[in-house]
């Protein structure tokens, strides 16, 4: 029954993105790569064009009509976003260039005014790149100190530890909900809860999950979540931050300039209200109205199809690596139902470099990542200096799980063979 739902799924929204109707050296593209980044629905493409074609303007500042339109199309943009995560407010939506700038956005504007020596910052040793180099800047710059959680026999989040490493002392938990390598859903109801009740803020990292599942900011009572457009079928250059309106009232400017005023003279400036005094300059305007027409699009395929379809996909893909000798998963093994992780794996084979593996894909027209994945100090501990990793999205399909499975035993045979 549910493979075939799957199919009429996969089937309805492939036609709708374009770059997937092409050869990649002479074969069908398969790309398993959405992870990195997401590819991009006619109707966001559509949505570009028609903004530069019809209503290009600077926003917020003009009288004029164009200048009415591109404003009304931005803010309608933010309304979209906030309804997207269930934001209370809407000035509780900040657009950044990507989640990147988000949590920094939160480093300069927060940390730097609230973190004193001793204070602790808790992450966990899974956390994207963007994740640590922040706050260990942070920690450099006000003396607050960093603990690290680690990870269970099954290499998920140790809430045990976590609970022995909250205390007082603890002002900031920033961790990611969903591992862009090891694929885990971390339980970030039960970690915000338990920071609370020591007193601490919570940043939740939601580039892997926001894209693929739906989140209430609401109801996991985050302090800030931060997402990137690019990676849930809007363009690069947009992402946002939203933050407990309460909350970024309190936090001073990140950046100064045009935008986030209310007034300027030679002694000095006031500060404009929210959402404007986070977003400095003119903003990505197109790309901001694009990520509206992005949510538009996940919104009528439905983000619980979209999770249900992706569990489909899971249990397939592990089904089908299981049958591949001497290969290392990291991360969580999903039920038989594909629940329990996202939609990717990260593996190594014995062996083999990962860039190897991925080279010999792509003359086969298959797109996986191989690298650190923006996780250094993850593969350390593995002691692994990268891995290879496919990522699906809604557009993927089992067949073409079929062809990657069987393109990659090949291409191990090969490698197996000229290493006898
Ligand atoms: C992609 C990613 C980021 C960074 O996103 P940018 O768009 O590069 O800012 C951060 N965290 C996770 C988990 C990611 O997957």
């Amino acid at each position: 029954m549910t493979a075939i739902k799957e199919n009429i799924l996969a089937a309805k929204v492939r036609s709708d993105f374009p770059i997937l109707q092409q050869e990649v050296n002479g074969k069908p593209l398969i790309y398993l790569d959405s992870a990195a980044t997401s590819q991009k629905p006619q109707a966001v493409l559509d949505t570009l064009r028609h903004y530069y074609n019809h209503d290009n303007a600077n926003v917020h500042r003009g009288a004029h009509t164009l200048s009415v339109r591109a404003t009304e199309a931005y803010e309608a943009a933010r309304d979209k976003v906030a309804k997207f995560v269930n934001a209370q407010y809407r000035e509780e939506i900040i657009f950044t260039r990507n989640a990147t700038e988000a949590i920094n956005l939160v480093a300069y504007s927060w940390a730097l005014t609230n973190l004193k020596p001793g204070d602790e910052i808790i992450s966990t040793v899974m956390e994207h790149h963007s994740n640590f180099v922040p706050w260990q800047i942070m920690a450099a710059k006000t003396g607050a100190v960093i603990k690290y959680v680690g990870l269970t026999e099954n290499e998920e989040f140790d809430l045990e530890q976590y609970k022995t490493l909250l205390s007082e002392r603890t002002k900031l938990v920033a961790v990611v909900h969903v591992s862009n390598t090891l694929g885990c859903i971390n339980p970030v109801e039960t970690i915000i809860s338990l920071a609370h009740e020591v007193g601490a803020k919570v940043l939740i990292d939601g580039c892997q999950s926001v894209p693929h599942k739906s989140i209430d900011v609401q109801k996991i009572d985050c302090d800030w979540l931060v997402a990137s457009g690019h990676k849930m079928c809007a363009p690069t250059g947009i992402g946002f931050l939203y933050g407990k309106r309460s909350l970024l009232e309190e936090m001073p400017p990140f950046m100064g300039g045009g935008e986030m005023i209310s007034e300027v003279f030679f002694e000095g400036f006031t500060t404009g209200e929210l959402p404007h005094k986070f977003e400095a300059g003119t903003p990505a305007i197109a790309e901001a109205i694009a990520l509206g027409a992005a949510v538009d699009y996940l919104s009528a395929v439905g983000m619980d199809n979209i999770r249900a379809y992706e569990e489909e996909l899971t249990a397939y893909l592990f089904k089908k690596l299981a049958t591949i000798p001497n290969l290392k998963i990291y991360g969580p093994k999903p039920t038989a139902e594909g629940k329990g992780r996202a939609a990717l794996a990260s593996f190594n084979v014995e062996g083999i470099h990962a860039s190897d593996l991925s080279t010999l894909l792509d003359h086969e027209g298959i797109a996986i990542r191989s690298g650190h994945h923006c996780t250094q100090p993850l593969h350390r501990l593995f002691n692994a200096s990268g891995s290879a990793r496919a990522s699906l999205y809604f557009y993927n399909t089992r067949e073409e799980i079929d062809v990657f499975i069987k393109v990659l035993k090949e291409t191990i045979d090969f490698f197996n063979s000229v290493m006898e």
